[in-house]
Formats: structure tokens, sequence, C-alpha cells
């Protein structure tokens, strides 16, 4: 397969007819010259880009013959065993330890400020409650130094209760005799909630002696704390060990149905959208998806390290001086896995860092000394938005600029609207947690994502190709054909 590494044709500012001829040219033309501008032209010479009219469509169309779309569902339900699996005859009047991710944001009066977490926890208990369970519930809230008030699970009860339709109990702790004459007495299809896990300092040491009190508390387990399962910790790995079946909650399903198994088997062509501020920590991520997507587009403040290893001014733009030599290797790495890198056209330049600078569109080529980029260009969203038109699959890790000022969050939110757009249309989209999530709640199109992760940390891990300790301690599925 033919290699292809491209840069976008750019809008110049200082010509509006050669903007114009450069939109109605379609970069996805094969028969087009895609560098019509001198001002890219020239240096991207110099660095070996002289066969950059790629031929987008033909190289994503060739890589659809060569690799079949599998359904996501095809490829997780090999992977770990899930809540879904277990029947009432598995259930009914079991004592099952569900661990899940109930760390809600609480105001100064403690009151809830955001319960995404708690609604997203909800299908995985009534699960077990509709099959007669009685459900151990236990999460961490905050970085509590040993038992702290202002960290106690107390404040969610109400929430919980009404969401589930049954009164919530409340143990003042999470292991030892008062919590276990608490169970003891648990009807079925009943909800004990546990104490902050992370009152004990043994929790986040996941100390086996610890573990195997959670643990003796319960007959099995079910992991729903996706946010925490890249960190071994008692209540989410360490229980594993003394409790038979463990197994995945809905949640935690969902997360490795789209973050593992449709970025393993695409819909294809599968493009992956990597940007925020530093390339330094998308190493991993970007070097994973280069395996397996055919297009990857950058954004965000790492694009100007990738600029100025390849020679070009960036201005006081953000560059880390360190990462230059792999800047290159990634592009290089691209360009033999006939990976299709795009970088922004054109950039949105700030004369400081500040959401009140004046800012200017110039071609990412034309970068003056004393301005610094904080955003893709416009050009570079319509070079984006048709190749991603192209897509069947798309994974989005990294705001395109620093969407916090509204100045310089166009770029951001015109792939969040894109994404929506797409999503519309039946292609998978995936929003890979972090400050993504944030952009595409913003612009309020985050419900009709077909995925929206609910772990920053854990879902980088997951792209980056690494197991999770919570998720490998559970036991696996029986492959099943679908
Ligand atoms: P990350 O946590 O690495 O995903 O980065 C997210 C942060 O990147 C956000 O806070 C953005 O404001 C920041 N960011 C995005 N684009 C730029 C840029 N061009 N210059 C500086 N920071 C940026």
């Amino acid at each position: 397969m033919a290699a292809s590494l491209s840069l976008l044709p750019s809008t110049s500012t200082s010509s509006s007819s050669s903007s114009t001829s450069l939109h109605t040219r379609s970069s996805l033309n094969p028969s087009t010259p895609r560098l019509q501008s001198t001002g890219l032209r020239l240096p991207l010479r110099r660095l070996g880009f002289s066969s950059v009219s790629v031929d987008f469509a033909r190289h994503v169309s060739s890589k659809i013959g060569v690799v079949g779309g599998k359904g996501v569902r095809g490829v997780v339900s090999m992977v770990k065993k899930s809540v879904g699996d277990l029947t009432s005859s598995d259930l009914k009047g079991k004592r099952v330890f569900v661990r899940a991710d109930l760390n809600v944001p609480l105001d100064d009066n403690q009151n809830i400020t955001d319960d995404t977490r708690i609604r997203a926890a909800i299908p995985t208990i009534k699960h077990l409650m509709a099959n007669g369970a009685k459900v151990i519930l236990s999460s961490h809230l905050g970085r509590p130094k040993g038992v702290t008030p202002k960290f106690s699970l107390k404040p969610l009860v109400p929430r919980l209760s009404e969401l589930l339709g049954i009164e919530v109990v409340k143990a003042d702790d999470c292991i030892g005799p008062d919590v276990e004459k608490l169970v003891a007495s648990l009807p079925e299809g009943g909800v004990l909630l546990l104490e902050n896990v992370r009152f004990y300092k043994e929790e986040e040491k996941n100390e086996p002696e610890f573990a195997k009190k959670l643990a003796s508390l319960a007959d099995l387990y079910v992991n729903d704390a996706f946010g925490t399962a890249h960190r071994a910790h008692a209540s989410t790995e360490g229980v594993t060990k003394f409790l038979k079946p463990s197994v995945a909650g809905f949640l935690l399903q969902k997360e490795l149905d789209y973050l593992v198994g449709a970025v393993s088997s695409p819909k294809r062509p599968f493009a992956a959208i990597v940007g925020g501020s530093k390339v330094s920590s998308k190493i991993g991520v970007i070097e994973s998806l280069l395996e397996k997507c055919d297009i990857l587009f950058l954004g965000g403040g790492m694009i100007f390290t990738f600029y100025k290893a390849q020679g070009l001014s960036v201005g006081s733009s953000l560059v880390e001086e360190d990462k230059l030599s792999l800047a290159t290797t990634l592009l290089e790495k691209a360009k033999a896995k006939g990976v299709s890198i795009m970088l922004p056209t054109d950039v949105i330049i700030a004369d400081k860092f500040a959401p009140d600078a004046n800012s200017k569109v110039v071609p990412a080529t034309e970068i003056p000394d004393g301005w610094m980029g904080l955003d893709i260009g416009p050009d570079s969203v319509k070079t984006f938005n048709a190749a991603l038109d192209t897509t069947k699959t798309v994974i989005w890790n990294g705001p395109m600029g620093v969407f916090e000022f509204d100045k310089f969050a166009v770029g951001t939110e015109s792939i969040a609207k894109k994404l929506a757009e797409l999503s519309g249309k039946g292609v998978t989209t995936i929003i890979g947690g972090g400050d993504s999530v944030a952009a595409v709640e913003k612009v309020g199109v985050a419900d009709v994502m077909s995925h929206i992760s609910t772990g920053g940390g854990a879902s980088l891990e997951l792209l980056e190709g690494k197991e999770l300790p919570g998720v490998l301690a559970l036991e696996e599925a029986i492959p099943v054909a679908v």
C-alpha cells in the first residue's frame, strides 16, 4: 500500500480568491494537486513532502477492501464476562459487591452538582435488584486523607434512592461488624451503600487483608467503576482474588466495547483525532492509534512541535523542544504504515495567552514572531470536515485549541458538531475522555455520540493499548459467535 502523508491545502490570508479556489477544489479528488499554496509547497518540499498530492479517498478505500469491519459486540463478547451474562439463578439471594464510580462533585452545602456518575451506575444496580441480588455498593469520593466527613457518601443516598425507586441503606463504614450486620439484614433486591472506601489508606495500597475484609461481605463481584479501572486498588483489583465470579458491569462493558472493541476492529475508514496541549502526553495514544487507523488528525498545542520539527516558524506557540525528533519519527511511522496524517494548514494566532487576546488567522507556514497559535483555522476545519465525511468510525481525544477561551473554541466546537452530524448518519463516534467530553457537552451534542467515555486516565490508557488492572482481574467471557 502506498504510504501517504499530508498537510492540507492552506488558505492564504492575503488572497481571498486563492482561498476560495482551494476550498472548492476538494482535497479528496484524486486528480487534484493538493498543495497549491506556494507558502506551504516550499517548506514541505524542503522537508521531503514532494509526493503530498495524496489520493486520500483512494488510500482509504483501499483499506476498506483489505480489512472488513466487525461488529462492536462481536469483539468484546470474547473479552470479559458481563453482569448481563448472570441470570437470576446466578444472582437470586446472592450478596453482590458492586464497585461503582460515584465520585460526583458536591458544592459547599453537600449538594450534588452533577449526578452523571450516579445515573451511569443505575443499569447495573437495577439488573442485580431485578434478579433478586443483595447489592453492596462501594465507591470512593474525592481524595480523603483518612476519615474525612466532607467526603462521606451520605449526600448521595437521596438521589440514589430516587433513581432506584427504593430506600437505599447507608453504612457508616465499609468493613467491620456493623457493616456485616447491615448486610445480613439486607433483603433480596435491596441496596446497601458502603462508606467511602478511600477512608482507608489500605484501599489505594491494595492491601490484601483489607481486600479480604471487603470481599468477605459478598458472594460475587461486579466492577462498574471504569474511571478507576486503571488503578489496582483493593476494591477494584484486590477483591477479585476472593470473589468468584468477578464480572464487568454494564458501564465498564460499554467502555470496553467501544474503546477496545470498536478501536481494534473498526468499521473503516477509521479516523482518530488527537489534540490537547502536549505531544509528550499523547505519544502512547498516537503510536497505538497509528497501528489501527487510516487517518490521523492532529490539533491543539501539540501541532506546533510537529511544525517546528518540519522547519516551520511557530512564533511563541507551545513547543516541546525535546520532542522535535519524536514528532519527526511519528510522521515517518505514519508514512511507513500508510496512515494519512492531517495537520491543520491554518491556525488562529493570538498576541497573548488570554481570552481577550488580539487574534487573526494565518497559514500554518506564516506564524509571525511574538504570536502564538491557540486554535486551528477555518480552512483546516473545512478540510478536516471533508475528510471526516469519508469515515465510518471516529475516535476523538483532546481539544483542537484553547477551547476554555471562547475566542479559541471554534475549532474544537466545529469538530464536536461535525461528529454529532456524522453520528446521525450512522458513523461510530467515540469521545475518548477528558476535555473532548467537556467540549461535546458544552456544544450540547453529548447525547448523540455513539460513546462518551466516563474515564479520563482510564480511557487514555486503554487507547494506548494498555491493560487495565481492574479489567484484567475480571473473568474471561466465553467466546460466542455474534
Ligand atoms: P490535554 O490535557 O493534553 O488533552 O490538553 C488539554 C488542554 O490543551 C486544554 O486545556 C487546552 O486549553 C490546551 N490547548 C489546546 N490547544 C492549545 C494550544 N494551541 N496552546 C496551548 N494550549 C492548548
